[in-house]
């Protein structure tokens, strides 16, 4: 039986990413945008918050069960920040240059350059479920004040792998998804739905 689910988010992207390992378990992912559900609010601190509260209004809108994803990148000399400002750590409009730019301004006083891509994935049955199945991955690095290679978005190009000796830039879109925050939270969420 074929059970449909709502992506709390329009990027096709990643529903092509969640669509091909949700897909095998049974599952017809769909986007807010299709049953026209608004933007949620992310008005919390944590990234878990945040995916809860996208996940549970998408489910109260469409009445159908729910997955919302949340995610970012945190260093460590600034206690966790950008954090679930990522996308806008540089104030509006929202723009890759300038986040990175900030994060490496922020962290040029300080020697430890690490820093860590966290996503946080929540399901939910219903928009009251008392019981929400919550995955997350972590992937650590250095953030690098030189750019490198062209591919990933965001803060992938200063997002240094020192055990590939390669930014995340660098990487396939296939080695990516292995690696990725994401990716660990996809494949964690999808052992918990079997
Ligand atoms: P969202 O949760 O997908 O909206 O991501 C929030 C923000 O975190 C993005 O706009 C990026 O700035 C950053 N981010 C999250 N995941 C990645 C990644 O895999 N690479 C680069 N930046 C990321």
């Amino acid at each position: 039986m074929t059970r449909t689910l709502i992506l709390a988010s329009n990027n096709a992207g990643k529903l092509k990413e969640f669509n091909d390992l949700l897909a095998p378990i049974g599952f017809d992912l769909r986007t807010r945008g299709e049953f026209k559900v608004p933007e949620a609010d992310e008005p919390h601190c944590t990234f878990v918050e945040n995916a809860l509260e996208k996940a549970r209004h998408a489910a109260r809108v469409t009445g159908l069960p729910a997955l919302a994803d949340d995610s970012g990148v945190c260093a460590n000399a600034l206690g966790g920040a950008p954090g679930v400002l990522s996308a806008r750590f540089a104030g509006e409009p929202k723009s890759d240059a300038r986040n990175n730019q900030r994060l490496i301004d922020a962290l040029s006083p300080h020697a430890d350059k690490s820093a860590y891509y966290y996503c946080a994935l929540v399901f939910v049955r219903h928009a009251s479920d008392p019981q929400p199945i919550i995955a997350e991955g972590r992937w650590d690095g250095e953030i690098v004040a030189a750019p490198r290679g062209q591919g990933g978005f965001g803060y992938d190009p200063h997002f240094w792998l020192p055990a590939l000796g390669m930014t995340a830039a660098e990487l396939s879109p296939e080695e990516k998804n292995r690696l990725s925050h994401r990716g660990q939270a996809l494949r964690m969420l999808v052992e918990k739905l079997r």
